[in-house]
Parts: C-alpha cells; structure tokens; sequence
C-alpha cells in the first residue's frame, strides 16, 4: 500500500488542494494526517471538510486541541492565539465535532503516529538529536511518524554505534525503513518552517518500506490574501512567503 502522510495543514486549502492533486498522480491508496487541520490559516471549515472525506487516519494537534478546548492557549504565542479564537468563532459545527473525536497519537499496523512527539504526543519539538534518542526509546513502534515542528526531517538509530543520528530532508530524499529504528515528519502542508515555502508530505510505500519526502508548489498568494481579508495577523500572511 501507497500512504500519503501529510501534517500541519493548519488551515491553509490552498496547500491542501495542491497536495491532494499531488498525492493522487502519485497514486497513494491512502491518507494519513498528524494533526493540526486548523489554526494560522484562513479556511478551517475547507480544510476539516477535506481531512472528513479524505483521510483514513487524522491525529489531533495541540492547535486543534485549542480550538475545541481541550487544551488552553496560555503557552500559544500571540498569533497562534487570535487565530485559535478566530478558529473557534468560525467553524462550523459538525467540523469542531470532527476536531473534538480526534487524538493526539495512534498505531497502525508496524507504524506508531504522534503529532509531537512519542515522549508527549500535543506539545514536545524534536529537533535535536539527543531527544530524539530518547523519543526512539519511548515509541511504541520502531518505526514512527511525527509532525508539529513543521520541518521536513529523519531521525535513525544507527546500529553499529547506538548513536540516533538526525538530518533535515530535500525533496526526493528517501529513507530504508527495513531496519533501524527510525523517526520521521514529513514537514507541514500549511505552513514550512525549514526556509522551503512549498508544501511537504511524505509518501510511504509500506510494502517496500520506503518512505520519500516531497515537496508541493501551491498558490502561496491566495494563502496570503485569505488570511489578510479574514482580519488575522499580517506576520501569519508573510511568513508563508519565506516558509519560516
Ligand atoms: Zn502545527
């Protein structure tokens, strides 16, 4: 089986339809998501619409959290705070119902999936090398999918030394899940934070147990302008623009 996995989707249709038109040429028999369909962006109802009709797997992230209630937003920066308000007085009733059915971890078959990290699946970053050893340790499957620092990267134990080694991922770079534990984000449909503005996801082959990281070129303006008419912060509109 081809799975697309996608994460971080963060309101954002316009990434998430150019995906989807991606993610079929490339003839993915399946979707999975590692959470936050919402928040930062302006089209959360379009986004939650898709993920209902789409996806076979979708994780609840720590902003889909905010918008339901299910965590506070003390610890949100302010951006992340007017938009999870924003969120919450837009959506659409059946969509936060969706959002409150959703969790933050799960497995499926050889694969574990969080939308933080395996050591705390809402809030923890794994974007060092020594906590992601210990992230290797905590998971519940050797191989395992995360998603919420919005950077396309692998994390692999290396069996000779132990050592867990850690590097950020091009576009067409792969890995060999066959052996060695491993931990993978495939980066942010919605919203890149690794200086690539276009859109990330991950498709893995689940026979061959390979796993290839691609990159999506979408409307990147008319992301912009839907957050600027919806009245959100200007910073959410520019930093899509540089893919920081
Ligand atoms: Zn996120």
């Amino acid at each position: 089986m081809r799975v697309a996995i996608l994460s971080d989707i963060h309101g954002n249709r316009h990434a998430l339809e150019a995906v989807l038109d991606d993610v079929r040429e490339a003839g993915a028999d399946e979707l999975w998501c590692l959470g936050d369909l919402v928040g930062y962006g302006a089209d959360p109802d379009a986004c939650v619409e898709l993920a209902r009709e789409r996806f076979a797997i979708c994780l609840a992230g720590n902003h889909d959290l905010a918008v339901t209630g299910g965590i506070g937003i003390e610890e949100f920066s302010r951006g992340a705070a007017v938009s999870a308000r924003w969120t919450r007085e837009v959506i659409r009733a059946e969509n936060l119902a969706y959002l409150e059915a959703l969790r933050p971890s799960g497995v499926e078959g050889a694969y574990a999936l969080y939308h933080a990290s395996p050591r705390d699946a809402v809030w923890e970053y794994v974007l060092s090398e020594q906590l992601a050893d210990l992230c290797l340790d905590a998971a519940e499957r050797r191989v395992s999918f995360i998603g919420h620092s919005h950077v396309a990267l692998a994390f692999v134990r290396e069996n000779e030394t132990g050592r867990t080694i850690g590097a950020l991922r091009e576009p067409g770079s792969t890995a060999d899940l066959r052996e060695r534990h491993w931990m993978l984000n495939p980066g942010s449909v919605g919203q890149p934070r690794d200086g690539d503005p276009r859109a990330a996801w991950l498709l893995l082959d689940t026979e061959a147990e390979q796993a290839e990281w691609r990159r999506t070129r979408y409307d990147v303006a008319g992301a912009q302008d839907a957050i600027r008419a919806a009245g959100l912060p200007d910073s959410l509109a520019d930093r899509l623009g540089y893919g920081q």
